[in-house]
């Protein structure tokens, strides 16, 4: 008998019984929904999914699950199913239901359960006047983004998320429910601060920071203007204080209705960029690039709670597939190398690339960080596209490929975790000394690697 045959007989009902939550098994109504993933080209085929009311509902799952011998695979929204590699015979444990938020205004805190997205949280702190180290995208969830590092708008200032956690409530995998912070767990408190985490996150605690507004907005330029555009980018964020953090974007709207007319099925290349101040010092900040001349110019102050606009990020589920790397420079060969593959006249697949710009905060290792403690590059590449068929998934898998292997000459040693969208293990997206403690760690909780994590650590081996 094999492990689904198990739960379809008598294990789930054991499971239901026990949770407030809800079980589904391959050929029950809901058990494809409650598979989907974000992501729609990943097709998650686990044996079971659980999704998880509460903490005690985790703890149980991960219990039942480790009994039976299954691996386990926590998932909050699936925005980062791309490199989960198949789920046969496992259980898919989502924590979708449980996004209660509390702030803290007096200890500047936030906590979130495991499955908020950034809106949840990023609104409700904004109600106090208060800023999250949220993600570009509202509904991308809290957790995910936050193990894997975090790379937000407020990034240049505040660093990456992970640093700001104060703690994390946890299901290990030997099925204990546990709180690591500063004093508690140390090792498990490290782990979950960007290096994917051991166990199943049930909640974060996280810091929060006063920003009541900031100065923020886009510069839409169309894509012929690729080139001089991202030079001119590029020569100003050498010259931006930390309070800046910005992209250079080259990205290919699709035909959709929600999308305004003037944007509606075009390509541009966009200045995107957020300050940490008042209109009048911003306004004069981003003053040399608005002076290039932009088709449509989006700043203005706004609450950090509609950054979330800013990229134009899809806000519903589609498929797609792409790839990431940290660059130590992105000098003018590295533009020109990145403008003939995805340039206006590249016909590429891409529907976006876009370039961050890191240091700042994000440079300086954090005082008593996690697995990520800062990132030693200066800028990001991303670059995806979507995927509705097994044929395109490849072309865009490949074309992303090849502008990130075509930018090779500038990339640092390892990639940043949360845009390894292919499979990988954590030796790829963390620096080397972060992926042998993460192996110690793993050997000490979880030497049957019983939860699958995004990048595994593969536990150290005596
Ligand atoms: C549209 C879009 C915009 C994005 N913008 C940004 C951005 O601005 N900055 C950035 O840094 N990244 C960004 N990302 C990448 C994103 O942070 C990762 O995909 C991240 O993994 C998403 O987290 P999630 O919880 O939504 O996804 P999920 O797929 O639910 O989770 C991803 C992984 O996190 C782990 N995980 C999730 N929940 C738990 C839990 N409860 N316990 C233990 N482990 C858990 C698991 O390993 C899981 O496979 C973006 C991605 C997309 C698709």
């Amino acid at each position: 008998m094999n492990t689904t045959d198990t739960i379809a007989g008598r294990g789930p009902d054991a499971l239901r019984a026990a949770i407030a939550g809800q079980v589904f098994v391959p050929g029950e109504a809901g058990f494809d929904q409650a598979r989907t993933a974000w992501n729609l080209a990943v097709d998650q085929r686990p044996a079971v999914v659980v999704e998880a009311g509460s903490a005690a509902d985790v703890v149980q799952a991960v219990r039942f699950a480790r009994a039976r011998g299954m691996r386990i695979a926590p998932q909050g929204t699936g925005h980062g199913a791309g490199p989960l590699g198949p789920l046969d015979g496992a259980m898919l444990l989502r924590t979708t239901r449980m996004r209660k938020v509390r702030i803290d205004p007096a200890a500047r805190t936030a906590r979130a359960e495991a499955g908020a997205v950034w809106q949840d949280v990023t609104v409700a702190a904004g109600q106090h006047g208060l800023a999250a180290l949220a993600g570009k995208s509202p509904n991308v969830g809290v957790t995910g983004y936050t193990l894997g590092g975090g790379l937000g708008w407020l990034a240049r200032r505040y660093g990456l998320a992970a640093n700001s956690v104060t703690a994390a409530e946890l299901v290990t995998p030997g099925g204990d429910l546990v709180r690591a912070d500063a004093g508690h767990e140390p090792d498990l408190f490290w782990a979950v601060r960007g290096g994917g985490g051991v166990g199943v996150v049930t909640a974060l605690e996280m810091g929060l920071y006063p920003v009541a507004e900031l100065y923020a907005g886009d510069l839409f330029f169309p894509i012929q203007r690729a080139a001089d555009v991202l030079h001119a980018w590029r020569e100003w964020t050498l010259t931006v204080p930390d309070e800046v953090t910005s992209i250079g974007h080259l990205v290919w709207l699709p035909p959709l209705p929600e999308i305004p007319d003037p944007l509606r099925g075009r390509a541009f290349v966009i200045v995107e960029a957020a300050y940490l101040g008042d209109a009048g010092p911003g306004a004069e900040l981003i003053d040399p690039l608005r002076r290039l001349g932009p088709e449509l110019a989006t700043f203005a102050t706004i609450p950090p709670s509609a950054l979330g606009q800013l990229n134009m990020d899809p806000p519903q589920p589609l498929p797609f597939g792409g790839d990431g790397a940290l660059l130590d420079g992105f000098p003018a060969a590295a533009i020109d190398t990145l403008a003939g593959l995805a340039g206006p006249d590249a016909g590429t697949l891409l529907a976006s690339v876009e370039v961050v710009h890191l240091g700042g905060a994000l440079a300086r290792p954090a005082p008593g960080g996690g697995a990520q403690p800062n990132l030693d590059a200066n800028y990001l590449l991303v670059a995806v596209g979507a995927t509705p068929t097994p044929d395109l998934a490849a072309a865009v898998r490949a074309q992303a490929r090849a502008v990130k292997d075509a930018l090779g000459p500038w990339r640092v040693g390892n990639d940043y975790f949360n845009s390894a969208e292919n499979p990988a293990p954590a030796s790829a997206v963390l620096p080397p000394a972060s992926y042998r403690r993460l192996q110690e760690i793993n050997a000490a909780y979880d030497p049957d690697q019983a939860i699958i994590s995004a990048h595994p650590a593969w536990p150290a081996r005596p």
